[in-house]
């Protein structure tokens, strides 16, 4: 039986974001962005949306003691499975989440070699007026304002760096937890978005 509960970890760049949508949509589960709920948190002022605000307004990571129930909430109030992207990210909110499900989630992880990922930030566009990331194949102007595509500043190099070195202090342990368990399936996520799949989909 497939889990209708699932966690889908990889670093920045590895496509993580799309796999993570497309195997939601394909097996009708509820998709959580914690990028959006934290979005939505800020747009409503919630209590913790509140909380949340300095650390985002700084660029930094929000703690568990504000994820961790902010994403319990969402998950609360679903009737069917869930997909998670970006979280947990840390081991804390990786046992938060066990301890608050009578079915424990099974999480896959797209692996990419971090010089595949450096190649793929290297070549993304930006669009210099809106900012909004081209996807691939999308040129020379941009699909929302019509704006400029360009390669991304150059601090975006260090600030792409900078955000592996924050993956692989905070997530591998996740990672390696949800392996000890036998809980991990790890998905070679290198070629294009659909051989990807194939293999997401397993
Ligand atoms: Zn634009």
């Amino acid at each position: 039986m497939k889990s209708r509960h699932l966690v889908f970890l990889g670093p920045p760049a590895s496509g993580k974001g799309t796999q993570g949508r497309r195997l939601a949509d394909d097996q009708g589960l509820a998709y959580l962005s914690t990028g959006a709920l934290l979005r939505q948190a800020l747009r409503n002022q919630t209590e913790l949306g509140e909380r949340a605000r300095p650390y985002l307004d700084r660029g930094e990571f929000v703690p568990d003691e504000i994820m961790v129930p902010m994403v319990l909430e969402w998950v609360g109030h679903q009737e069917n499975g869930w997909l998670l992207d970006g979280f947990p990210r840390t081991l804390p909110q990786a046992e938060a989440l066990d301890e608050a499900l009578s079915e424990e989630p099974r999480a896959i992880i797209l692996h990419v070699p971090d010089e595949e990922l450096r190649r793929r930030v290297a070549c993304r566009l930006e669009c210099v007026d809106c900012h909004r990331v081209a996807r691939e194949g999308e040129g020379p102007t941009c699909p929302t304002c019509g704006g400029r595509l360009e390669p991304r500043a150059d601090d975006a190099s260090s600030n792409f760096e900078n955000r592996l070195q924050e993956y692989r202090r905070l997530v591998l342990p996740t990672i390696s937890y949800y392996c000890r368990k036998g809980r991990a399936r790890i998905v070679n996520g290198t070629g294009s978005p659909d051989e990807v799949y194939g293999r997401v989909k397993g």
